[in-house]
């Protein structure tokens, strides 16, 4: 079974300095580690004897204001640049990302792009309300940073094909997932693997590594996803995957 290897796509949410409850938020010390392993990602070499033979991309969503005050700095130091998903009814609301810290990460070479208008759930919201989520929000955006917004996230990783196509129609070029996986192509729906607080160090870089071992984990899951969607009816496997991804976002 051959896999073709490319780039990693990891997603990632809140920086903390602090211990945190939530499942999401990720210790700055976890975050650095990130950080020198993407640094050695693209130059190509091992890191604490780990090969990452792919370039690992960063992505952030739901604009929290770590994003600026922790990953920003971080990322600029090592000449790191990254993708932050904007919510953009949370702009310049307690704990998220103010406009003038967009535009000011946007001048400095971050990357800016979509999480939707307002977070919520496109699977369950109808055609018209999924494209003026997409569309009012890359508007926002665009408007916001003086250029193309080109990308977007899905909200808790949940779409249809007809999302994903909503996402193509009002002009997106890349819509991240939440799939875990290696991105191999051009344009169209990107995977993102998810690092999250409960992971530990060891976990983190087996992720980062992505061997053939893990590939090779994430297609029987995404298979069993299909064969679980298959015997249950579809609200039935919504109930399901709603109970097992808990507090997923
Ligand atoms: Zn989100």
């Amino acid at each position: 079974m051959q896999i073709e290897t490319k780039t990693l796509p990891v997603v990632l949410h809140k920086i903390v300095k602090e211990q945190s409850s939530d499942l999401y938020d990720l210790n700055v010390d976890i975050f650095e580690l990130i950080v020198e392993a993407t640094v050695a990602s693209l130059n190509n070499t091992s890191y604490r004897s780990f090969d990452l033979n792919k370039e690992i991309i960063l992505t952030f969503d739901d604009c929290n204001f770590s994003d600026y005050e922790i990953a920003f700095p971080m990322l600029s130091d090592k000449g790191l640049t990254a993708y932050f998903f904007i919510v953009t009814d949370w702009v310049g609301k307690n704990e998220f990302l103010s406009k003038p810290a967009i535009v000011e990460m946007h001048r400095n070479g971050m990357l800016i792009g979509s999480h939707s208008r307002s977070h919520r759930d496109l699977v369950k919201a109808s055609p018209g309300l999924v494209k003026s989520e997409m569309q009012y929000s890359k508007y926002f955006l665009e408007d916001a940073v003086g250029s193309e917004v080109v990308a977007c996230s899905i909200p808790y990783g949940r779409y249809t094909r007809q999302v994903v196509e909503t996402c193509l129609d009002v002009g997106y070029q890349y819509v991240f997932t939440s799939d875990h996986g290696i991105w191999t192509q051009g344009g169209g729906r990107v995977p993102r693997n998810s690092i999250h607080g409960l992971m530990s160090e060891l976990r983190v870089l087996r992720l980062l590594r992505a061997n053939q071992w893990s590939q090779i984990g994430w297609h029987m899951e995404s298979l069993s996803r299909k064969i679980a969607k298959t015997i249950l009816n579809q609200k039935k496997y919504d109930e399901l995957k709603e109970f097992l991804y808990g507090l997923r976002r």
